[in-house]
């Protein structure tokens, strides 16, 4: 039986141009000391960082090379921490993803206050209560554009202009939103944004730091040598970045029909599960939403059981970094959600790849599953 794959969120296959792009990095380009193959090397690497900045709108001389989001948050707030140890307080909210929480739960270990504004019940914030909640000493306030579990968006616009208004700096995890929403760090007034390519159809283990020119030299996370300016030393991932710049630039011309595709799968898919199916609700907000996108409470079905019967289905219910935990998503209870009601929901992650058919197919068989389960276990 074929696969359908509706994990998008997660992780994206890689387009085949961008594995094109990478090749030569691989096998006759693949040097890195000071020589004709190095050089050639250390110059697809600022090619590759200049289209990354042109992607979000940034000069090239502020994109920092990462391993991925992960290591660009930590960099990003415990160098900015370091950077202004005067500020000793960070707004952020509960909805974030985990490498922004367990940040701050380091960060709160050192001494840092931090405020977690309140999300409504669709998980969007409140920009009075932002607004009431900065503070002179507030170092950053780290708010994410699009929720990795239930796609909410959050108003970043007003977020980054409040940020201006009050002379805080404003951190961004652009990383589940950046594909389909045009992002200018400057138009949006983010002081740093962190990204990774394989949410966007790029490789695993390259993301990066876009710092603005107000922060300053960041202090490294560990030491070693000048890569990188020296913020993040090691052999930087050549054919990683030839790959990620190449996602940024497809992405970027292809952006507008993406977006159309999704959502008119994501709304079909919504229209078939939502008429066949009996108490089943989305979380999060329709109108603010990433396009990509579903994420449904089905009352009675628990998650893991539902996933268990679509073997040929890949969706999730959470995000991927808590995969293997037994408790309730963050984000879920965050949505004021019970335990048991938390653990009815799956998230559906829509990417360029996927077709009507398959949708229609998925949706057929979730239906199904549900029917079954819910007969299995009616009395
Ligand atoms: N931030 C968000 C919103 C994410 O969805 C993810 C990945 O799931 C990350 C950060 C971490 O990204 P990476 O796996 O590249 O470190």
């Amino acid at each position: 039986m074929k696969e359908i794959y509706l994990d998008a969120h997660a992780s994206t296959p890689v387009d085949a141009k961008v594995i094109e792009a990478m090749m030569p990095y691989f096998t006759h380009c693949f040097g890195n000391g000071n020589h004709r193959h190095g050089w050639q090397s250390a110059q697809a690497l600022e090619t590759a960082r200049l289209e990354v900045a042109q992607f979000i709108g940034a000069y090239p001389g502020n994109i920092l090379f990462t391993s991925g989001a992960t290591e660009a948050i930590n960099i990003g707030l415990i160098g900015l921490a370091k950077l202004y140890p005067e500020k000793k307080h960070i707004i952020t909210q509960p909805t974030e993803h985990a490498a922004v929480l367990q940040t701050m739960k380091f960060l709160e270990k050192q001494g840092y206050k931090i405020s977690y504004l309140p999300v409504n019940a669709v998980g969007i914030i409140d920009i009075e209560v932002l607004k009431k909640t900065i503070a002179p000493n507030t170092l950053c306030v780290a708010i994410m554009l699009a929720n990795s579990e239930i796609g909410s968006v959050q108003p970043i616009e007003a977020i980054g202009e409040t940020c201006k208004a009050t002379g805080t700096k404003f951190f961004c995890d652009i990383t589940q939103g950046a594909g389909w929403y045009p992002v200018d760090v400057g138009t949006h007034n983010m002081d740093m944004a962190v990204l990774s390519a394989h949410k966007i159809y790029g490789p695993k283990g390259i993301g990066a730091l876009y710092y603005g020119n107000g922060i300053g030299k960041l202090p490294p996370l560990f030491h070693g040598g000048g890569q990188e300016k020296g913020i993040r030393p090691g052999t930087v991932n050549i054919p990683g970045a030839v790959g990620f710049a190449m996602a940024c630039t497809l992405m970027k011309g292809q952006r507008a029909s993406i977006t159309d595709h999704l959502l008119h799968l994501r709304n079909r898919l919504w229209d078939l599960l939502s008429s066949s199916l009996e108490e089943i609700t989305v979380n999060g907000s329709m109108e603010h939403r990433h396009p990509g996108n579903l994420n449904v409470r089905i009352k009675g079905v628990s998650s893991e059981s539902l996933i268990g019967k679509l073997q040929n289905i890949m969706l999730s219910n959470s995000s991927a970094c808590s995969s293997g935990s037994t408790k309730p998503s963050h984000v879920l209870t965050s949505l004021q959600l019970t335990e048991v009601q938390a653990k009815e929901c799956v998230r559906i992650g829509i990417g360029k790849y996927n077709t009507l058919e398959e949708i229609e197919f998925a949706a057929g068989q979730i239906i199904e599953a549900v029917h079954k389960l819910r007969k299995s276990t009616s009395v």
